[in-house]
């Protein structure tokens, strides 16, 4: 960069500044090549890098495990060398923006998204997205913190308003918001769909000014969620920088430049806008690493091995009488079972979806690792479908303009018959029309059943000949972000090895407008009758079963929330069958999400692998054949059934409003208030190996209040066992005597050791103020308010003059634990008042 960010404010015209704040493209802003300014470009997403594809399509790229996953690592460290990871695969796709991470809540456990979130707590989720942003940022490449805020669900995501008290979003939703920016360094903010209190996040100047920039010292970039922007003065005003994608429908089109010279946007306000465009592309090094339309594949095994040990790391042993690990030694024959065995869940749904370098499945995997020495056999006990499996196979997509005569304008492959197109590039401009061919082998015999959904005018015709329509006004459904039709069904009668060719054409067209367009094109298999018999025959006949269940990208996506929590289809029973069969059942939850688990009494032993990236089904083998121990541990609590759940009367909200009823008590910090029991608590997992927590060692036993008091707590922790392992520390405070309502406990610091048998460390963690603080909005005028009443009121909460962080003077309780539910020791603090 030559010249400084006030030289080029000073050169830069009212058009070009304008420009700089408003994208040229899905994925891209746009240059002012007579200053010199570079164009950036941007790629989603939390799991990955995916590239200027989007929903599956792309450039293949590192896929690592899903957010709920990494929330479940405890291990800042790890995560720190999976975001330099993504930062590489970043620049190998050319960007300087990776749209990541997701921190937003685990608030109910239907929330579509919980996925890609780390956490139902405030500080590991914080915690966790600092050491992210941390590592991605470190290549130079800037992240952006999303969706800022309280975006906690998928309903009517586009207009929700959440309703919350200032309390709440401090304490529990704006807080790892705040940990990433205070300790994350964060370079980018992502606004959300929704409203808070009434006022869109995009527009929101309480929320990117106020707090954002001014509480928390943020001098970043904020970037609206995709098409959310809902006005120009206003959103210029609230503390936005950009508009995206482009052409903006809000600061597009001259309207940004309207507003400034009508003085509804000031000159500053502009300036102010575009310098924080101007440092982006300096933090990035735009200016010398234009972006790259070229897109590269990294041949690294070190993002290999690490996506694997990383999906060891995030797996939570959640129960384990002695099977885990097998002794493959003494087995003869395995029965691998269930849905998810022969088909990779590495990844959920939505814009984090992306083609990942391998798709090992567990089936493949376990394969490997135990064979020739022991039998493997397969069956998959049941199905899960939610809607038709998408045809899979290269697809050749050709784009057309007009109609489809003469050659193509652009031809690409995609690795299955999906496409979501949004363009107005010169190669591909609006009312395109795309065709993608595929050849299908049936692979038994029998009826299938196809399914299509398209976002404009769509047909499928199979061997030339006309299958399905769908007309561009046809019902809408919930696939392809909420745009895509209702399917449209055609019955396929085939025998095996029998090969088709299936041809999609689709026009651009639908609720978007002419840029926009897209289709799925899905295959349900015949179902024979007597699957889950065959399975529980196999369990039957093996030295042990592993049982893999769970949900999959269409069950757990971006654009809907799930509808119940059990396992889908009959997984329960299937479980229920086979452990029955065969008393060395391990059971592996493949979901980005808890689910019900009124099964895990009858089984030996269960595992949660969530959504565990590319890595996840050698890891799985890993842990199964005792080659590694899982380390993960609960970042959420897994309840007994969805009614318990706290925030379950508030759920997903009615009349376009969702209201953050219980308050703080979100979580374990809501099941513990209430006294609930539940399926497994949050911190909760075991190790394959035992470990001895030491009384805590405190560096005080009374401090005074201040912005600087900081005790240090010292645990020494040793393998008590016979096996490697990895413990997590968990440190959680109360108030004895607190001033406002408090949760029984709260999570503080934490600390993650991997210790050898017979080894002994000691997990060192500070509590600084905040670990002790509650935020009070304070109640200034109550006296004058409640004054003059005839008869004496009861009262006695703070009502403070002035909104802040305050400590309670008095005694406090550190508790040292393996999980919120498990407290080994506790010890006392207390605090005097600031003197
Ligand atoms: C999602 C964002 C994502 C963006 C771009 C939106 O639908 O909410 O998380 O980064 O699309 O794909």
């Amino acid at each position: 960069m030559d010249k400084t960010i006030d030289q080029l404010l000073s050169e830069l015209t009212l058009d070009e500044k304008v420009s700089l704040v408003c994208g040229d493209g899905m994925w891209t802003t746009p240059p002012v090549e007579r200053l010199g300014v570079p164009s950036l470009k941007v790629t989603d997403g939390p799991n990955g890098a995916r590239g200027d594809g989007l929903m599956g399509s792309g450039t293949r790229t590192l896929c690592i495990p899903c957010g709920s996953a990494l929330g479940a690592t405890w291990d800042p460290e790890l995560i720190t060398e999976l975001g330099v990871a993504l930062g590489e695969e970043a620049i190998a796709k050319g960007a300087h923006v990776l749209l990541a991470p997701t921190i937003n809540m685990h608030r109910h456990p239907l929330g579509g998204r919980n996925f890609e979130c780390y956490s139902e707590d405030p500080l590991l989720s914080g915690k966790t997205a600092a050491a992210f942003i941390r590592g991605v940022q470190s290549q130079g490449v800037a992240t952006t913190a999303k969706h800022f805020a309280a975006n906690d669900a998928e309903f009517e995501r586009n207009s929700i308003n959440t309703v919350a008290d200032e309390r709440t979003l401090r304490e529990i939703y704006l807080r790892p918001f705040e940990i990433a920016v205070t300790e994350g360094g964060a370079w980018g903010i992502m606004s959300a769909y929704n409203q808070l209190n009434g006022v869109f996040c995009s527009e929101n100047n309480w929320l990117l000014t106020q707090v954002l920039r001014d509480d928390w010292g943020f001098d970043g970039f904020v970037v609206t969620d995709w098409f959310a922007a809902k006005s120009t003065a206003a959103t210029a005003n609230s503390g936005l920088d950009l508009e995206m994608p482009g052409p903006g429908n809000k600061f597009g089109a001259g309207q940004l430049q309207a507003a400034v010279e009508a003085g509804e946007v000031a000159a500053e306000q502009l300036d102010a806008m575009v310098a924080n465009m101007l440092r982006l592309m300096e933090r990035t090094g735009a200016f010398e690493r234009p972006p790259s339309a070229e897109e590269l594949e990294l041949d690294r095994p070190d993002h290999t091995e690490l996506a694997r040990r990383a999906s060891v790391c995030a797996t939570v042993l959640l129960k384990n009488e002695g099977v885990v690990p097998l002794d493959v030694s003494a087995l003869s024959t395995v029965a691998v079972i269930g849905p998810n065995t022969d088909r990779a869940q590495i990844m959920g749904g939505g814009s984090a979806a992306l083609v990942a370098r391998t798709n090992t499945t567990p089936l493949d995997a376990l394969r490997a690792a135990l064979e020739p020495n022991v039998q493997v056999t397969w069956a998959r006990g049941v199905n899960t479908d939610r809607t038709a499996p998408l045809v899979r196979g290269v697809g050749t997509l050709e784009y057309f303009v007009g109609d489809y005569e003469g050659d193509p304008v652009s031809t690409s492959t995609s690795p299955n018959m999906r496409q979501i197109t949004f363009t107005t590039t010169k190669e591909i401009p609006e009312n395109w029309l795309s065709r993608m061919t595929t050849r299908w082998t049936a692979p038994e015999s029998g009826r299938f059943t196809l399914s299509l959904m398209a976002i404009g005018a769509a047909s499928l015709t199979i061997n030339g000949e006309r299958a399905i329509e769908v007309a561009a006004e046809a019902p809408r459904g919930d696939m392809l972000f909420g745009m895509g039709s209702e399917p449209v069904e055609h019955a396929l009668e085939v025998a095996e090895g029998d090969e088709l060719t299936f041809v999609v054409e689709t026009a651009a067209g639908g609720p978007m407008g002419p840029a926009f367009g897209g289709f799925q094109l899905g295959v349900f298999a015949p179902e024979p009758p007597d699957m889950l018999e065959k399975a529980v025959a196999l369990a039957a006949d093996a030295d042990a079963a592993i049982v893999v269940v769970g949900t999959n990208d269409d069950w757990e996506t971006e654009g809907r929330d799930r509808d119940f929590m059990a396992l889908p289809g009959d997984q329960a029973e299937l479980i229920r069958r086979v452990a029955a069969a065969n008393p060395n059942t391990i059971v592996a939850v493949n979901a980005g999400s808890p689910v019900t688990m009124d099964w895990v009494h009858e089984v030996p032993a269960a595992m949660q692998i969530w959504f565990g990236g590319e890595g996840m089904a050698d890891g799985l083998a890993d842990i199964v054949t005792g080659v590694a121990a899982p380390g993960g541990r609960m970042p959420l609590t897994v309840p007994l059934d969805p009614r318990h759940v706290p925030s379950h009367a508030n759920f997903p909200g009615e009349n376009g409003e969702v209201r953050y009823g219980e308050g703080i008590f979100t979580g374990y910090r809501g099941y513990e208030h209430t006294d609930r029991a539940v399926a497994f608590p949050f911190g909760h997992g075991l190790s394959t190996t035992t470990f001895d927590l030491g009384a805590p060692r405190l560096s005080a036993s009374e401090v005074a209040d201040s912005e600087t008091m900081s005790i240090t707590v010292e645990v020494e922790v040793t393998n008590t066992g016979t096996r490697a392992g990895a413990e997590v520390v968990q440190l959680y405070t109360s108030c004895d005597a607190p001033v406002l309502a408090r949760p029984p406990k709260e999570l503080a610091a934490y600390r993650k050791l991997y210790l050898e048998p017979g080894e002994s460390a000691v997990a060192t963690m500070e509590l600084d103020r905040r670990a002790f603080a509650y935020f009070d909005p304070a109640d200034a005028d109550y006296a004058e308010r409640s004054s003059g009443g005839p008869v004496p009121a009861g009262g006695g909460a703070s009502h403070r003059a002035e909104p802040g962080w305050y400590v309670d003077p008095g005694r406090h309780t550190i508790s040292v634990g393996r999980s919120s539910a498990d407290i080994v020791h506790t010890a006392s603090l207390t605090i005097s008042a600031a003197g």
